[in-house]
């Protein structure tokens, strides 16, 4: 019997786990496989470096600013904040990073277990189902938290949440590369589109870059996602950066991601709190996830403590994780980000267009671009109006 289950071992689950073992709780982690490398752009936001002091001591590049394109190529280029930095990772070795630290805690990993189902008596969710290579197994717990990504069968089970719509939905194609190139290991490269998608190149150090493309909402359905992967890599502007046209594919893959923003309604219910890409915690626009998926972790294992102290394991209590302070600044910043959407990408990315031509042109519009991309301060009815009327 342990005190919480958590079924999947991504940023989210296993930060969820750590803080939970750290507390001296009888922790499951439940993964399905330890060596499958997320497809995902491993760009990591600084904050996770505050949630991960760990990382600092590791080899890897310090990403200190962006370089951002618009769909007809204006150039936006802003360093972060005083001595701040980011970092690009594999997946696979970050996630591996943050599992073991979960161990360290006292967290008990189970690989190669598929959560499928929960084990019910008298009508509450007691337990999970998992399909491992020794057959089904059964894990009890008072708390269950699903963790386990956007195929999590779990999600669908509880009947928090429907399977995702296409159209709420971004999905990636991405790539990790080897081989000579142009790009400055302390940037990271972005190009918006006319479409709803954005290409990415994030240098990865020893001469390896994460490059991909993803499209959202109902413009995954208009657009084919390895057309427009081929198309950017055959780009003439991305030749500038990386120029050869035979470099090694160390490993590649498609995913997707949530693009509506936290699903608020649907976070918890008797025993059970959902985290991480199962409850939409990705950016909208950027597909930013793992920083937001850790700290979603980090507020459900603080109220799963609350409901262990007070072993009342309801909804009662449990609801106190979509009003932590955390979501609830969470929730608000992307539904900001989520009206955004419609004005940058009206007219096949016009208003982004002008958005980044005007920067290039006007410091003092370029330092609110800059606020708003790093979330310091909404931008003013003046900011929208002017870009609405450049000609
Ligand atoms: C193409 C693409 C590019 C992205 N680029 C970025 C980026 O550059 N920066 C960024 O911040 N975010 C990015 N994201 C978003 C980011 O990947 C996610 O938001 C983040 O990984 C979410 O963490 P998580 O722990 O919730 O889920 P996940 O990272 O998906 O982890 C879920 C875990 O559960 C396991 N699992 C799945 N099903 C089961 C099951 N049935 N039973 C047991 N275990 C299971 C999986 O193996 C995995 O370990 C990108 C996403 C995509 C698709």
């Amino acid at each position: 019997m342990f005190d919480v289950i958590i079924s999947g071992a991504g940023p989210s689950g296993s930060k969820c786990a750590e803080i939970l073992a750290k507390a001296g709780y009888k922790i499951a982690l439940i993964e399905k496989d330890t060596s499958w490398r997320k497809p995902c752009g491993g760009g990591v936001h600084h904050r996770v470096f505050n949630l991960y002091p760990q990382l600092k001591k590791l080899n890897i590049p310090k990403i200190r600013g962006i370089v951002m394109h618009s769909a007809d190529y204006h150039k936006l280029e802003y360093t972060l904040p005083g001595d701040r930095y980011g970092t690009v990772m594999d997946r696979l070795e970050l996630d591996n990073l943050m599992r073991n630290i979960a161990i360290d805690s006292g967290a008990n990993l189970f690989d190669n277990n598929f959560s499928f189902d929960f084990i019910i008596k008298d009508q509450k969710k007691i337990g999970i189902k998992t399909r491992s290579p020794s057959g089904i197994k059964e894990y009890h717990g008072n708390i269950i938290i699903v963790a386990d990504g956007m195929s999590s069968k779990l999600a669908l089970r509880s009947g928090l949440r429907s399977k995702w719509k296409s159209e709420e939905l971004g999905i990636g194609k991405c790539a990790i590369m080897e081989g000579g190139n142009n790009l400055d290991e302390e940037f990271i490269y972005t190009y918006f589109k006319s479409y709803k998608g954005y290409g990415w190149i994030f240098p990865l150090g020893n001469k390896r870059f994460n490059i991909g493309i993803t499209t959202f909402y109902e413009d995954n359905l208009k657009y084919n996602l390895n057309e427009l992967y081929n198309q950017f890599l055959r780009d003439p502007n991305i030749k500038n950066y990386v120029p050869s046209s035979d470099y090694k594919t160390i490993w590649s893959g498609s995913f997707p991601y949530p693009a509506i923003g936290v699903l608020e309604k649907n976070l918890y219910s008797d025993n059970l709190m959902l985290i991480g890409d199962v409850g939409g915690f990705v950016a909208p626009i950027s597909g930013e996830g793992i920083h937001a998926s850790i700290i979603s972790g980090q507020a459900a294992a603080e109220i799963a403590i609350k409901a262990l102290q007070e072993e009342d394991y309801s909804k009662n209590i449990l609801k106190k994780y979509k009003s932590h302070p955390d979501i609830k600044r969470i929730i608000r910043n992307f539904k900001l980000r989520r009206s955004m959407i419609q004005f940058f990408y009206e007219n096949k990315g016009e208003n982004f267009n002008k958005l980044l031509k005007l920067a290039e042109k006007d410091s003092d519009f370029k330092i609110h671009v800059k606020n708003m991309f790093l979330s310091k301060s909404l931008p003013s009815k003046d900011f929208f109006a002017k870009i609405k009327n450049l000609r």
